[in-house]
């Protein structure tokens, strides 16, 4: 290779000279090596040899390799690959700079157990990867091509699609006995009406694809329950005793002459609900304690009670961070009162209905970083000052009437005059020169506050849906039909290219 390299540049070197001939590439350089060079500005030109980079920057041949070399395949390459790939003396070179084999330098650089992710693109140890089926055993490229974590994410995604496609084109879109929305997705349950008709459960069949699910959902006649609602229906000892843990002036009696009624009301339905003595007792410790603890109802929506949906209550931890073990109520229906009182406050628990809960538990909410809201700086700190200082999350105002930074304005190539500091555009661009995510070039999700659209749903909706485009598209809009030329509130649509 030197060889031929030498004559290749005395060569060029004679015709260039002799008859102002000129060759673009006469190292033969790849599309990966002029890239590698453009990024780190090295001067090609000037090298002699076509590896003579590695003479004289070796710090750069892990960097390469890992950018270059090993995305090829996803992987680190065979001896064999890389000459295949026109790379063949890649390995020698690195021999002779280095003075140890590739196999052996792969080695030390742990390239044969890291494997980069597709669709969050962390170098990542094996283990992180699932192996193809069938390739079980095989021991290169059986890898999946994404994370386990990715993975996940994807296919809750697509699950949690599905789930919302399903109630809201095939099932009436709400709760079919309260008719909440679909702000608590997470926590709703497909019920089976008729239990002679069910083939499958929501989780058996949630993977398989859509169209299988629709049909799967008219067979089985299933109706979407919210997650109160669901609890509700399906608590079988509650539902059979409901009067006696629910009776008005229970806690006038004293323990024993409860257990006395627990056991008279239990003989009576015995072959119903077996020996449900203990479980009632459990129910009316649930009352009380909710009752002593949290005046009987929800923190969050203040609706439901322990008199409306006692089983759609739930402890729900302010600091699960600094906690060890945290218990559910059902892991402490069975310790006395007191005992278990004192655990829900040194716990620091609230008490949530199921709804509530998986609104606030949802993992997309983990999804916000920060907030920046653009408008009027003095009326929005009047009006929402209190609430803003108490955001979680780190939460800026931007003021609509503030210039452009001349920064801004470089980076985007805004032409002077065309948008207006104070525009719908100019806001935009203020405020996302603004967020940490401008700074990263990532995207944001931008929520017009006045819009009737802009509701958690739909916000919530959008977002699951924009992940799968992202990669794609730097500006992501939701289009929405207006059959009329107006809305509801008599409004013309908006022209996305006048503003
Ligand atoms: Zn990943
Ligand atoms: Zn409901
Ligand atoms: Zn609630
Ligand atoms: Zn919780």
């Amino acid at each position: 290779y030197n060889v031929t390299e030498r004559i290749i540049i005395e060569l060029v070197k004679y015709l260039e000279d002799n008859y102002g001939f000129y060759i673009e590439n006469p190292l033969n350089f790849t599309k990966q090596e002029f890239e590698f060079f453009k990024k780190y500005a090295l001067e090609y030109k000037k090298f002699e040899s076509r590896w003579k980079w590695m003479d004289l920057y070796p710090h750069l041949i892990p960097i390469f390799f890992r950018e270059f070399l090993f995305p090829i395949y996803n992987r680190d390459p065979s001896v064999r690959e890389l000459y295949n790939l026109g790379f063949g003396n890649f390995p020698n070179k690195l021999k002779e700079v280095l003075g140890v084999s590739y196999g052996k330098w792969k080695e030390e650089q742990r390239y044969y157990d890291f494997k980069k992710c597709n669709r969050c693109g962390q170098f990542l140890p094996n283990e992180e990867f699932e192996k193809k089926k069938g390739f079980e055993k095989q021991k290169r490229s059986a890898y999946r091509s994404m994370c386990r974590n990715c993975r996940n994410d994807v296919k809750r995604i697509s699950i949690y699609d599905k789930k919302y496609r399903l109630i809201k084109n095939i099932l009436g879109g709400k709760c079919y006995d309260c008719g909440a929305d679909l702000t608590g997705l997470d926590g709703y349950e497909f019920h089976h009406l008729f239990q002679e008709l069910k083939t499958a459960t929501w989780r058996e069949i949630k993977e398989k694809n859509y169209e299988e699910i629709v049909e799967w959902t008219i067979h089985d006649r299933v109706i979407p329950l919210c997650g109160n609602c669901h609890v509700k229906r399906t608590a079988t000892v509650f539902l059979i005793q409901k009067e006696l843990i629910l009776l008005e002036n229970l806690f006038t009696f004293s323990s024993q002459e409860i257990d006395v009624l627990i056991a008279e009301r239990v003989e009576e339905y015995r072959d119903q609900i077996g020996s449900g003595k203990n479980q009632v007792r459990k129910w009316i410790k649930k009352r009380f304690v909710f009752l002593q603890l949290f005046f009987g109802k929800c923190v969050g929506c203040g609706k439901i009670t322990v008199y409306n949906n006692l089983p759609a209550l739930q402890l729900h931890h302010l600091f699960p961070e600094l906690l060890e073990t945290k218990h559910k109520w059902y892991d402490l229906a069975d310790l006395d009162c007191e005992i278990s009182m004192d655990t829900i406050m040194d716990e620091q628990c609230v008490a949530l209905c199921s709804n509530c809960h998986s609104a606030i538990g949802s993992r997309f909410q983990e999804l916000v970083d920060e907030i920046v809201i653009v408008g009027h700086r003095m009326l929005i700190e009047q009006h929402l000052g209190n609430f803003i200082n108490e955001f979680e999350k780190p939460c800026r105002i931007v003021n609509q009437n503030s210039k452009i930074p001349p920064d801004v304005i470089e980076c985007f190539n805004i032409i002077n005059r065309k948008v207006r500091f104070n525009s719908v555009a100019g806001n935009i661009i203020k405020g996302y020169a603004a967020s940490t995510a401008y700074k990263y070039k990532k995207h944001t999700l931008f929520v017009v506050s006045d819009s009737p659209l802009t509701t958690k749903e739909f916000i919530e909706r959008f977002v699951h849906i924009a992940q799968k485009s992202q990669d794609q598209a730097g500006i992501i809009l939701p289009v929405v039909l207006m059959n009329e030329n107006k809305d509801k509130l008599d409004r013309k649509p908006l022209k996305l290219r006048n503003d």
